[in-house]
């Protein structure tokens, strides 16, 4: 099934940033692919701006390499590079400097959608979203995306927050959480709410408990000392897990719009009990058994042998309304894990009573929605084991990839970034945090770090390759549960 494509108007894009690690990695390649696919326009401008010093022949090579380097082996022809890089610009400008503003301000082009992508550390965001202003930047069709981290903690996202609305009206503030421009992640609102089958059972009556995974292969690498000073909270739970939390849990809104959707997802922070001390296990990775060199300990890693931060976090997390109140959410992300998977599992009560007998079996519906690999959801269903035999029951799976049911490989699924910068061009903010949902976020879970804090825990170890420290399994043995494989 080939995908529809809508191009999106001519646009003026500027990426402060435009020569770092994530321009390089995503949001170029994503930006190409858009072009090639036919979503992003000729017309359009793409203006990397950084205080390195760059002719447009210059940059439009360091583009052309990026592209080639991170383009995950979906390309176009050498042709339709070169054509792409004809929307090429570069202009230096250092983000606490008055230089290079007005030569920016000549390369726009007016009455067309204008975005300011600050791929910069958010230490000058104040300084760009002043400087965008003074300099006679913006204009009402102009908008501003941030990365993460926004925010170390609530009282920094709250500054944060204040220092954008200085400049810009919330409708012009595009927070990424790339997690929620991952197709399956989208998928999840259009499994519960375009289907009539799931919402009936989605709630305490029917779903026994949910369980989120989100595990790496990859170790904190080159990011040792921003990984230090944040940890597995602050760098997954609190935005990425807590996003996919909100989208399984929350109410249908009335209509797919930006701010009917992020209003029921800000309920469901707001109805999240605080979380028990025991009810939480956080963990520290030890070296790779026989290959210490190639995968250090943690503390090894961030090159700080007395380090506290976690590396792994399990929790249990409860959600106190009509809809979830007795349904437990387990939660769980970590690095160095035995797979890179991030995964859900919608695991349901059993029959109320078996007609078999005893002998049968019984099997829980399970409801799986994999975000990675292979993206697709799987339902297991219980049915009679095949034989001449008595009647004994299995569950086997109803399984949908969507790479098989939807497109042949390389079409899809198209990357986060591809998605959201798209939709930062058409103004649509569905899929982006809005400032009041980062703050309930923060809320929830500055005072589970405050209490590590003060009771100056330290993170139990685990094996590098495993799926993380043995006492997370007691969060759900205690509750006679198990969690699913951590293997895809
Ligand atoms: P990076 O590789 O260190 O790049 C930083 C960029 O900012 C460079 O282009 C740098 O170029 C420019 N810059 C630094 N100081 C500047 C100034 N005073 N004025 C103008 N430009 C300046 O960082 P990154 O990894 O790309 O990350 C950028 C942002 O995205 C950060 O907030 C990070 O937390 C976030 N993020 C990154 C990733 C990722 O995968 N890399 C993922 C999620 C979020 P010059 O030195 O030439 O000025």
């Amino acid at each position: 099934m080939v995908s529809r494509v809508i191009p999106v108007d001519p646009f003026d894009l500027i990426i402060f940033g435009g020569t770092g690690d994530l321009a390089r990695r995503k949001i170029l390649p994503a930006l190409f692919r858009r072009y090639c696919s036919g979503q992003m326009p000729a017309e359009a401008r793409i203006i990397g701006a950084a205080r390195a010093e760059h002719s447009t022949a210059g940059y439009r090579e360091f583009v052309a390499e990026a592209i080639t380097e991170f383009s995950d082996g979906r390309s176009c022809d050498d042709g339709t590079l070169d054509e792409f890089l004809t929307c090429i610009d570069y202009v230096q400008i250092d983000a606490r400097g008055e230089g290079g503003w007005s030569e920016l301000v000549n390369k726009l082009t007016q009455d067309r959608a204008r975005a300011f992508y600050f791929s910069v550390g958010p230490g000058l965001f104040g300084d760009l979203a002043e400087r965008i202003r003074t300099h006679g930047l913006a204009t009402d069709n102009s908008r501003i995306v941030v990365e993460k981290p926004f925010g170390h903690d609530l009282e920094t996202a709250r500054s944060l927050n204040a220092t954008l609305a200085a400049h810009f009206k919330e409708s012009q503030i595009y927070r990424i959480d790339h997690y929620l421009g991952k197709e399956t992640v989208q998928n999840l609102m259009a499994v519960r709410f375009g289907n009539v089958l799931f919402e009936p059972l989605w709630n305490s009556q029917y779903v026994d408990h949910i369980q989120i995974t989100v595990a790496e292969t990859v170790g904190v690498g080159g990011r040792g000392d921003y990984y230090d000073s944040s940890g597995a909270m602050r760098d997954m739970v609190q935005n990425h897990l807590m996003q996919l939390l909100c989208l399984i849990a929350m109410e249908p809104p009335a209509k797919f719009d930006p701010d009917a959707v992020r209003d029921e997802k800000l309920k469901v922070i707001r109805a999240l009990e605080p979380v028990l001390p025991y009810h939480i296990v956080r963990g520290q990775y030890d070296a790779q058994q026989g290959d210490t060199d190639a995968h250090p300990s943690y503390r090894e890693a961030v090159d700080n042998p007395r380090s506290t931060t976690e590396s792994y976090v399990a929790l249990k997390m409860e959600i106190s309304n009509w809809r979830w109140s007795g349904t437990p959410f387990y939660l769980r992300t970590g690095k160095r894990l035995a797979a890179q998977s991030s995964v859900i599992n919608v695991v349901f009560k059993e029959a109320p009573h078996s007609i078999f007998g005893p002998d049968a079996g019984r099997h829980a519906n399970v409801l799986t929605i994999r975000l990675q690999p292979n993206d697709g959801i799987t339902l297991r269903v219980t049915i009679k084991e095949p034989g001449p035999g008595g009647m004994r029951l299995v569950d086997v799976p109803l399984d949908m990839t969507f790479a098989d049911a939807l497109g042949p490989e390389g079409e899809y699924p198209p990357d986060a970034y591809e998605r959201l910068i798209m939709d930062v061009m058409r103004g649509d903010q569905t899929l982006f945090m809005r400032g009041d949902e980062v703050e309930a976020a923060w809320a929830w879970t500055d005072p589970i770090i405050e209490g590590w804090e003060t009771r100056g825990e330290v993170p139990k170890p685990y094996a590098s390759g495993s799926a993380g420290p043995d006492e997370a399994n007691l969060l759900l043995s205690r509750d006679k549960r198990k969690w699913k494989g951590i293997n895809p």
